[in-house]
């Protein structure tokens, strides 16, 4: 499913006690709100007025169908009216979607003249949304709490963003990951529990034997690699002459995207420790599987690689860019400190700045012939790096906030893509804030998603999250991390 195939269900609240009239005028308003919301243009999915809400019932009827909806990625309440709240327990119990509280109102302003009793019993969110959201806290509902004017921009944007994440929560429940080969030898980070990973994330993390890959590669026609060579050259530029080389990699391309749609796989890891078979580590190949919207993690790297596909999910049709990335040098000069994040071969074209190079170099290891891959530049903008860890017992997701720059030095002979970036709060300390937090060499780099899209994701899914900002220090990162550790023993 995409992302304009899912919809959000507006489930709003009041009570019998103000008579037929209110409820009539409630239900009207509540189905005028979703059509104008949905008119906007700032929501990516649909916002499906369900029902005017006055007892247990009808909201333990509405939860049951949301869990069992596929196309429904969660639900958005709010309280026209004061409504008891008491009338949520048994659906909140049950509820397995995302679950929003709009605290909003109908009209923005107060009428000096009109305003009476009858408005006020009418009008009164503001009291409505506090009992709805007592109940919630209550009940320790993961929820997102969202407070405005419905028809203000900001705000519509606001929910558009949250239902990105939701989606992001529900691509992920039904996400497939294939490993060709196991992870890279005597690596730690991307080692982790899968049965924990699907118990929380829904990841299907299975391998495959690299030799029915390359069984596939030999399965793969002059006339399948002539029409990927016609898309490369649509979409690249040719910096070789060695287009043996370059069919190669679409011979690989051809044959793992072959196996993963085969499998509904959305994401894949491999590894240049296992090549059995292969002539070239696949660069090109993954890369352009990549900007199709694949998950990609090197080394074996299954969290990273179902990680760039959820972020690539979550930000579909947006154009900022989203690519697996590893951290692997400083420039510390003072007062012009920066990042610079490649691969060997593997990042993902949707970030580059300028009209990618299919380039042939050799690999210094792996132990295999020269690959091509694609060489550019990141573009500049602000972003933010996102790593998985597993803590053992429970995962961790680390966020920082980067803003990426036009690399300062042209690296002539550095022959792969690179983006270049200061991260939050400066190079140092927030180099300090995630070694201190355990973060990976690997990340999913977005211009896209934002920090606080990741912090809803890992609310949504019950994992811990750890941002750091312009407003982190180490002193308060490592008293959040004390206690993080201790609340998710007891959780
Ligand atoms: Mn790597």
């Amino acid at each position: 499913m995409h992302l304009k195939d899912y919809e959000f269900w507006f489930v709003v609240d009041s009570q019998s006690l103000y008579g037929p009239e209110v409820l009539k005028t409630v239900a009207a308003r509540a189905a005028e709100m979703a059509e104008k919301l949905n008119a906007s243009g700032n929501l990516p999915c649909r916002l499906v007025y369900k029902v005017t809400a006055k007892s247990n019932e009808e909201i333990t009827a509405v939860v049951k169908e949301a869990n069992y909806d596929d196309r429904c990625a969660g639900i958005v309440t709010w309280c026209h009216t004061f409504s008891p709240s008491k009338m949520w327990i048994n659906g909140l119990a049950g509820l397995q979607k995302p679950y929003c509280h709009f605290a909003t109102q109908y009209n923005r302003e107060i009428p000096n003249e009109e305003i009476d009793m009858d408005f006020m019993n009418l009008n009164q969110a503001a009291h409505g949304d506090r009992e709805h959201g007592f109940i919630a806290a209550r009940l320790r509902m993961p929820r997102k709490v969202i407070a405005g004017y419905w028809q203000d921009e900001e705000v519509q944007k606001r929910i558009g963003s949250w239902m990105r994440a939701a989606v992001g929560a529900a691509f992920s429940r039904g996400l497939k990951v294939m490993r060709f080969g196991d992870n890279m030898r005597q690596v730690a980070v991307t080692e982790g529990d899968k049965v924990e990973a699907q118990m929380k994330l829904g990841w299907q993390v299975n391998t495959w034997p690299v030799g029915e890959l390359v069984e596939q590669m030999e399965a793969v026609t002059k006339e399948e690699i002539d029409a990927l060579m016609e898309t490369y050259r649509a979409s690249y530029d040719f910096a070789t002459d060695d287009l043996d080389t370059v069919r190669y990699q679409a011979r690989e391309e051809i044959a793992m995207k072959r196996m993963m749609d085969a499998e509904g796989c959305r994401a894949f890891s491999n590894t240049f420790q296992d090549l059995y078979g292969m002539r070239q580590l696949p660069g090109l190949a993954s890369q352009h599987l990549m900007a199709q919207g694949y998950g990609y993690g090197g080394e074996g790297d299954w969290k990273v690689a179902a990680m760039t596909a959820i972020l690539k999910a979550m930000s579909e049709g947006q154009t900022g860019g989203t690519a697996f990335m590893e951290d692997y040098t400083y420039h510390l000069e003072k007062g012009r400190e920066y990042s610079l994040g490649a691969h060997m071969l593997e990042v993902c074209p949707s970030v580059a700045a300028e009209r990618p190079r299919i380039e042939v170099h050799p690999l210094g290891i792996g132990d295999r012939e020269a690959p091509a891959r694609l060489v550019f530049e990141g573009h500049e903008g602000d972003a933010i790096v996102v790593s998985l860890i597993d803590m053992g017992g429970r995962l961790r997701l680390i966020c920082q906030d980067i803003h990426c720059v036009k690399p300062i030095l042209p690296m002539p002979n550095l022959p792969v893509a690179r983006v270049m970036w200061q991260a939050e709060p400066n190079l140092t300390t927030g180099v300090e804030c995630w070694i201190t937090a355990g973060g990976a060499h690997h990340t999913v780099l977005s211009y896209d998603v934002t920090a606080e899209q990741m912090q809803d994701w890992a609310d949504m899914m019950d994992i811990e999250f750890v941002h750091i900002s312009r407003d982190t220090t180490p002193e308060k990162l490592r008293q959040q991390l004390l206690v993080n550790d201790l609340v998710w023993k007891l959780k």
